[in-house]
Formats: C-alpha cells, sequence, structure tokens
C-alpha cells in the first residue's frame, strides 16, 4: 500500500510555483493575487481562509482578505464582489461557504466574473468543465486529479466509483474522471443516498472516491484488493485523548482499509492538502493563463 501524501505534495507544488512567482517579479511583471470575502465568523472557514491566505504569502502572492459581519445584506455582498471583479490588481477571488441563510448562494457565485473565478463554481466554469474546454477546475477535485497525475496512477479504461454528489466535490470529480483526458478516461459510477447495493457498487471500483461527510463510513468490506482509494471526508470527531480535545477522520475507516489499498489518502495530509495549493495553481492560471 502506498500513502497518497497530499502534504508532501503541496510543500512541492507550492516550491515549484515558488520559483515560478520569483521569475515572474523579477522580469517586472506583477505577482498573482488572490482575494477572499469571509462573511461571519464560523471557525472552520475562518481556518480555511488563514491557510488560503498563508499559503499566498509563502508562495509570493499577493493577498487580500474582505471580511463582512454575518447580518450583512445581500446587496452589500455583491457591491463588493462587484468592486473585485472590477479591481485589475485581483486576478482571482473566492466568496468562503457556507453564507448566512438570508444569502442566496447561488445569486452570489454567479455575480463572480468567470474570468476570476478560482474556485470553479461558476456555472461558466462548470460548463465548460464538463465539456472539456479550459474552465477553473474546483479546488478539490483538481487537487484529487494532480495527486493522480503526480504519482501516475493509470485511470484510463478503470472503474471510478464516487460517492456522494456534491456540486463543490462528487459531481464535478464523476465529470473530469469521465473526461476523454489524462488523468480521467474512467467508466464512472456517481452514487449517492438513494444509490441501491452501495457496498457491492463501491466493492467494484478500481478507484473509489468517496465524499459523503460520514466519519469513517466506507470499510474494507466495501472496498475491492488493490483499490485506489481517495477519502475527501473531513470531521471533527471530539476525543478527550487528543491534545486539541479533538480529532480529525475521514470517510474511509483507514485503518481498516488501507492493508487492503494499492494506494491511499490519509485524513488529514491527504485530499484537504491539497485542495489549498489547487487553489493556488488556479490563481496562478488566472493571472498567467497557463496552468502549472
Ligand atoms: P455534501 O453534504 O454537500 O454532500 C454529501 C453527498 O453525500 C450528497 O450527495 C449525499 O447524497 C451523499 N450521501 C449522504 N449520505 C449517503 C449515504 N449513506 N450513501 C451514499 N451517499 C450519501 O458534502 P460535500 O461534498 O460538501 O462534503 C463531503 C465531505 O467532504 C465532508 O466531510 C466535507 O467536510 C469534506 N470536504 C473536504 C474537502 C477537502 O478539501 N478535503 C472539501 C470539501 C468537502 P444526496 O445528494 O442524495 O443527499
Amino acid at each position: 500500500m502506498i500513502l497518497l501524501d497530499g502534504k508532501h505534495l503541496a510543500t512541492t507544488i507550492q516550491a515549484e510555483l515558488r520559483e515560478k512567482t520569483e521569475k515572474l517579479v523579477s522580469s517586472g511583471q506583477r505577482a498573482p493575487h488572490l482575494a477572499a470575502i469571509l462573511v461571519g465568523n464560523d471557525g472552520a472557514s475562518q481556518t480555511y481562509v488563514n491557510a488560503k491566505v498563508n499559503a499566498c504569502k509563502t508562495i509570493g502572492f499577493g493577498s487580500t482578505l474582505v471580511r463582512l459581519e454575518d447580518t450583512v445584506t445581500e446587496a452589500e455582498l455583491l457591491h463588493q464582489i462587484e468592486l473585485l471583479n472590477t479591481n485589475p490588481e485581483i486576478d482571482g477571488f473566492i466568496v468562503q461557504l457556507p453564507l448566512p441563510k438570508h444569502i442566496d448562494a447561488d445569486r452570489v457565485l454567479q455575480a463572480i466574473d468567470p474570468a476570476k473565478d478560482v474556485d470553479g463554481f461558476h456555472p461558466t466554469n462548470f460548463g465548460k468543465m464538463a465539456q472539456g474546454l479550459d474552465a477553473f477546475i474546483p479546488a478539490t477535485p483538481y487537487g484529487i486529479l494532480t495527486l493522480l497525475q503526480r504519482y501516475s496512477i493509470p485511470t484510463k479504461g478503470k472503474h471510478c466509483v464516487v460517492v456522494g454528489r456534491s456540486n463543490i466535490v462528487g459531481k464535478p470529480m464523476s465529470i473530469l474522471m469521465g473526461r476523454a483526458a489524462e488523468p480521467g478516461n474512467c467508466t464512472v459510477t456517481l452514487t449517492h443516498s438513494a444509490t441501491q447495493n452501495l457496498e457491492e457498487v463501491c466493492q467494484s471500483a478500481d478507484i473509489l472516491i468517496v465524499a459523503l461527510g460520514k466519519p469513517e463510513f466506507v470499510k474494507a468490506n466495501m472496498v475491492k484488493a488493490g483499490a485506489v482509494v481517495i477519502d475527501v471526508g473531513i470531521t471533527r470527531l471530539e476525543d478527550a485523548s487528543a491534545a486539541k480535545g479533538y480529532r480529525i477522520v475521514g470517510d474511509v475507516d483507514f485503518n481498516d482499509v488501507a492493508p487492503q489499498c494499492s494506494y491511499i489518502t490519509p485524513v488529514p495530509g491527504g485530499v484537504g492538502a491539497m485542495t489549498v495549493t489547487a487553489l493556488i495553481m488556479n490563481t496562478w492560471k488566472a493571472r498567467t493563463g497557463l496552468s502549472l
């Protein structure tokens, strides 16, 4: 079994990007600049946004954090988006989800200029991605594709089963794995809460990508021997014996499943570690027009 070390790969890619950014700046051009809008004081959202801002600093990108109260009106949020859309110094920006209930998240995401939509959530980017056209790919699926690519894991002709069909992970992942591309070219099954015989379906996967948000849901009896297992899940479980009072677990029961896999991502240190780096890769693309 080989561990897909997202943390290590993220560090490697960030070093590559730092070198490219230094070259860009020394040639007299402006460094890429990412902005993030954070509404409210949700602890997890603040952690995610801080990780994005810190990654920018590490690499030499500019970053701007726009903080808004959770009482902000939708009109004011849309105004802030327009300011970023029209600011020539900002190459890409994100609106950290979730948003307060009084705000229509779909309307907000659709207000982002697709050319600056480095989260890849705008329908224009989603549609282009589905058609195999050049687009910003949502960060988590992009991070997973990068892991598969950098570990040279063959995907062509394989059966890929994706568990979960959210717009930010499962659905785009299923589209990407089915595209005529490398990584890709899989026969894909997209599963969800109404799927029958989920255990059998998962057992038939050469590549199993799990994103349902249920801690340690996937057990060894759902996994074929030699399968590649990608665990997207992140859940904080209270644990008095842990230093922080909690531990982070994935959607896969790692200890049960890992011995029979060819490759598996750990949690933490797998997909989550790659997600921020994928966002940074999209910001590089927004600035330069180039993929890494
Ligand atoms: P959502 O809650 O948006 O979607 C969950 C999906 O899982 C839904 O499609 C749901 O089906 C499906 N599902 C729920 N229960 C079952 C079941 N028993 N059997 C089969 N399918 C089921 O989740 P997200 O995609 O946003 O997140 C999933 C997990 O990934 C979470 O733990 C989240 O924290 C994590 N995450 C990690 C990221 C990273 O960077 N590593 C980034 C984003 C998320 P239905 O559509 O029928 O309701």
